[in-house]
């Protein structure tokens, strides 16, 4: 069993390079064990206009800094993750809940975007357009927006965070970061390594708080020109309406209803596999997990029988405990959202073939958050759980016909986050992926986000991206030049 690690930061907000060690505080529990871990301070709306204030100060030297220089900051945060990887994983697990490998695979994936990003800091290079008039010519700059307000939820607290903050360092920005209220402590572990990797204060400020308070603050505040928020679609749209009189520029990865179309002939073992580790990582409490998996009627039934076979052999537990493979969920309404959505489908005609509740046997897990692995079958496009995003390590099994009529009700939802397709003939892989409305696609593969590619949604699903070689333009203005050219001397 693993342990909780001592804490190298305080539970205090991290303005101007030091503890804000004041505030009202809240708990942080364990949702393993609902066990306090922490009481962390959080802002008020007057600490909030401090972190801005002091971010605007620090950003305007900062944009000035050679980008060779700001990308090795940038890239150093990344190698001192790597260097804490192991701390960094418990106090994940012990405060996300997620099973310790999904942890590490966490903070890898969190540096390998302050790696990418600190790269990617001296390509910002902008180009000279012809005039067609004589005698001048464009210049095309991209210059840092300054001051951005960054939001993030609770199933990938230090990666989402990490997504935001080393794009927008790098390019030239500060970033006032506000990690979920569930999970302040992994990103307050970031700021001693900023600091330590030389980012100059005021340029990474943390502020863990409630979310409409300071979206409501970075709304409103003259000097936040951009916030970049990753959350429900439902916050999307509030945080829209609330930065519309401000004109602010947004960044929003929001919910998604993934389809994970199964083609006729499919390899079902390697199907099976992949969808159970695609629908267990962090419980199921992510946007681009599976959502609705369709399934040729010939094929159902049998991978319904892996489904359950893995399913119902999982181990759910604690998460510092190596052999658990499913964790809790992040609370208590979460097990309930989950709960009433499944319970909402079975009244209507779906049947649970499993619902693992091993781990109810366990004493020490009495008091934890919980959700019983389930596949369902008869599941219909009406049904709310087909609908919404479930959140939780629910698989939900669709029939359907012919490969276009798959494609059809899968495109029949506003979200388009991300689509899977598992098939052997990749010809037809690669037609029905082009053919989703999402902003990714994994063609047998359940995990294609790299720090290398741009990823985002379309529909309801967000706006912009994140990664790649498009992800630091969310944070850059551009900015045209014309100018006179000089006659050439002979
Ligand atoms: P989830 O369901 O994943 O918790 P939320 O959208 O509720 O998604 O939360 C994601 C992040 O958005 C959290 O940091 C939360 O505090 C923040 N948040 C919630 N409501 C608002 C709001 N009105 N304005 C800005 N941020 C918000």
């Amino acid at each position: 069993m693993k342990t909780v690690p001592k804490f190298w930061f305080e539970p205090y907000p991290w303005i101007d390079g030091d503890w804000h060690r004041d505030g009202v505080t809240t708990e942080v529990l364990n949702p393993a064990t609902a066990e306090p871990l922490a009481a962390v301070a959080v802002v008020d709306a007057a600490v909030v206009g401090r972190a801005i204030d002091g971010a605007v100060a620090a950003q305007r030297d900062w944009a000035r800094t050679p980008a060779a220089q700001r990308g090795r900051v940038v890239g150093e945060i990344g190698r001192l993750l790597l260097r804490q990887k192991d701390e960094f994983a418990r106090l994940l697990t012990a405060e996300q809940g997620k099973p310790y490998a999904h942890a590490v695979a966490e903070i890898d994936y969190a540096a390998s975007f302050f790696s990418w990003f600190g790269e990617e800091a001296r390509r910002v290079h902008g180009r000279i357009v012809p005039h067609p008039e004589p005698d001048r010519e464009f210049l095309i700059r991209y210059k840092p927006c300054g001051v951005a307000g960054l939001i993030t939820p609770w199933n990938f607290p230090l990666a989402q965070g990490a997504k935001k903050i080393a794009a927008c360092l790098a390019a030239g920005c500060a970033a006032v970061w506000k990690p979920a209220e569930a999970t302040p402590l992994v990103a307050l572990g970031l700021a001693p390594l900023a600091a330590e990797a030389g980012l100059p204060a005021g340029l990474l400020q943390i502020v863990p708080g409630s979310g409409p308070l300071v979206g409501g603050v970075f709304a409103e505040h003259p000097q936040v020109p951009v916030i970049s928020l990753t959350g429900s679609t439902a916050t999307g749209s509030t945080l829209m309406a609330a930065a519309a009189p401000g004109i602010k520029r947004l960044s929003l990865e929001l919910g998604g209803n993934a389809p994970f179309i199964v083609l006729p002939g499919a390899d079902l073992d390697f199907v099976a596999e992949q969808l159970v580790r695609l629908k267990l990582f962090v419980s199921g409490q992510v946007c681009v997990t599976a959502n609705r998996v369709f399934v040729d009627e010939a094929g159902h039934d049998a991978l319904a029988e892996r489904l359950v076979e893995r399913f119902a052999a999982a181990k759910v537990g604690n998460g510092l405990d190596e052999s658990v493979e499913i964790g809790p969920l992040i609370d208590g309404r979460a097990c309930e959202k989950v709960g009433s959505l499944v319970d909402e489908a079975i009244a209507d005609g779906a049947r649970a073939l499993c619902q693992n509740r091993g781990y109810e046997n366990d004493e020490s897990l009495r008091a934890g958050s919980f959700f019983p692995p389930t596949v369902l079958v008869d599941v219909r496009d009406e049904m709310r759980i087909a609908r919404e995003e479930v959140f939780g390590p629910v698989l939900g099994l669709l029939s359907y016909r012919g490969v276009g009529e798959a494609v059809r009700r899968a495109n029949e939802t506003p979200q388009g986050l991300a689509g899977y397709v598992y098939g052997r003939d990749l010809g037809e892989c690669r037609a029905v992926a082009e053919s989703l409305q999402v902003g990714i696609v994994g063609i047998n593969e359940w995990r294609p986000l790299k720090a290398e590619i741009p990823f985002g949604g379309v529909k309801q699903s967000g706006i912009g991206v994140e990664g790649g070689e498009e992800g630091i333009r969310e944070f850059l203005d551009t900015q045209v030049i014309s100018l006179p050219v000089p006659p050439l001397e002979p």
